[in-house]
């Protein structure tokens, strides 16, 4: 890394933001400005499902290693990358259970699918969940929010027909380019094969990898190849993005899953009435709340887009007789949607300048005199550029329109 650019856990604690602590190494504590970025990047990825058709779902932590065993994780997965417990009901039990905390989603997903019988009607049936999982990481491995034991997945789990693969796996990818656009990332797919180790039988990967290829080629995605690196249970296309230090990160993933379905035995009612088997696709748009804000933290170096900076606007009175002004329009700032603070410390106004500045704020309102007077609010950017004066509703306008416009 250039040594003029901060990694993110620095950035994190600057910022206050988030941090690592001994007694849960590879788990992050998120502070409320960090908290604030998670909060956001929910929101966003819960209005995009929505708009999509999905139905969001939760499925608990700690389920029985038995669940892991029929999914063929246990054996692929191993045994060891997971955290399993021997659980007892109370002291006197002499025959405990195995339970793990979940590391991935996907087995207890079908266990909602399998919930009560289903009708082709139902397809494409989009299950997501925001779940957190626990991978078994070395701790010498953990690395701030890049590398974690403890993390939380935008998650979903598609059953489909046949004939529908096309289509859902085409949105996904549709899905995965709006979303990194917003960010200015550089991004490339790839396209992932069959791995040595694999479940499932041979046709059906010929099948599921002729899929991918198709949507990829009707599509007119040249995709980079990443041969035999597919999941276990079946081929994915990966995005791939460049963060702003060059560096190349695998976040976005749709996988197509013939052998989930058979090991669960999925099923539903066709138009006449027949069993048939449903596809499965699993997909994440960011993988991880805790790498994507890693990455992001160090790639916007801590400026994050005003939609996601904890704090939009630093309201900063030049004088004390300027503080009830202050409050006045820190309210109606709340009061819109929008994420201000308020300046109220004795202190000049160049050090108030910047200590809101070495926070990133995004915009800098200075109030003095003739700011009351005329019931304006003078704008500088966290870039110091010079906004000049402008009537409080207009300004707000203009920070609501870019907040919405998520730039
Ligand atoms: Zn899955």
């Amino acid at each position: 890394m250039d040594k003029n650019l901060k990694d993110h856990k620095q950035i994190g604690q600057e910022l206050e933001l988030f941090f690592s602590h001994d007694y849960a190494p590879g788990a992050p504590f998120w502070l409320p400005k960090g908290m604030v970025i998670f909060k956001e990047l929910e929101k966003y990825i819960r209005e995009l499902t929505e708009k999509a058709g999905y139905l969001e779902t939760s499925t608990p932590i700690m389920v029985k290693s038995q669940l892991f065993k029929e999914s063929g994780h246990w054996i692929k997965f191993g045994e060891h990358n997971m955290y399993n417990l021997s659980l007892s009901d109370d002291e006197t039990d002499t025959h405990p259970v195995s339970y793990t905390l979940k590391p991935m989603n996907c087995p207890e997903s079908t266990i909602i699918y399998r919930f009560r019988p289903r009708t082709y009607r139902e397809l494409p049936l989009r299950l997501s969940e925001l779940g957190r999982l626990h991978r078994r990481e070395k701790s010498g491995e953990v690395n701030g929010l890049l590398r974690v034991r403890q993390l939380t997945m935008d998650d979903a789990h598609l059953y489909v027909r046949e004939n529908q693969i096309f289509d859902e796996v085409s949105n996904i990818l549709d899905m995965m380019v709006a979303f990194y656009k917003n960010f200015g990332f550089e991004y490339e797919f790839r396209f992932a094969t069959r791995p040595e180790i694999r479940a499932g039988e041979d046709g059906d990967w010929d099948k599921a990898e002729k899929d991918l290829e198709e949507v990829l080629k009707k599509k007119g995605i040249k995709a980079g190849d990443k041969k035999g690196d597919g999941a276990f249970y079946g081929p994915k296309i990966d995005l791939h993005i460049k963060d702003a230090l060059a560096r190349e990160w695998q976040l976005a993933t749709v996988q197509l899953d013939f052998h989930m379905p058979q090991a669960f035995d999925l099923k539903y009612v066709n138009e006449k009435g027949e069993f048939e088997k449903p596809v499965m696709i699993h997909r994440a748009i960011f993988g991880s709340f805790e790498r994507f804000i890693g990455i992001l933290t160090e790639h916007f170096q801590g400026a994050f887009p005003l939609w996601l900076s904890p704090v939009q606007v630093a309201i900063l009175p030049i004088t004390d007789a300027q503080n009830s002004y202050g409050e006045k329009l820190l309210k109606e700032f709340r009061n819109a949607g929008i994420r201000a603070e308020l300046d109220l410390r004795s202190e000049r106004l160049q050090a108030k300048i910047r200590d809101v500045t070495l926070q990133k704020v995004p915009f800098l309102g200075i109030i003095g005199k003739q700011e009351v007077e005329k019931q304006t609010i003078s704008v500088r950017t966290r870039e110091g550029k010079d906004l000049g004066l402008i009537k409080t509703p207009a300004f707000l306008d203009k920070v609501k329109q870019e907040i919405d416009k998520k730039i």
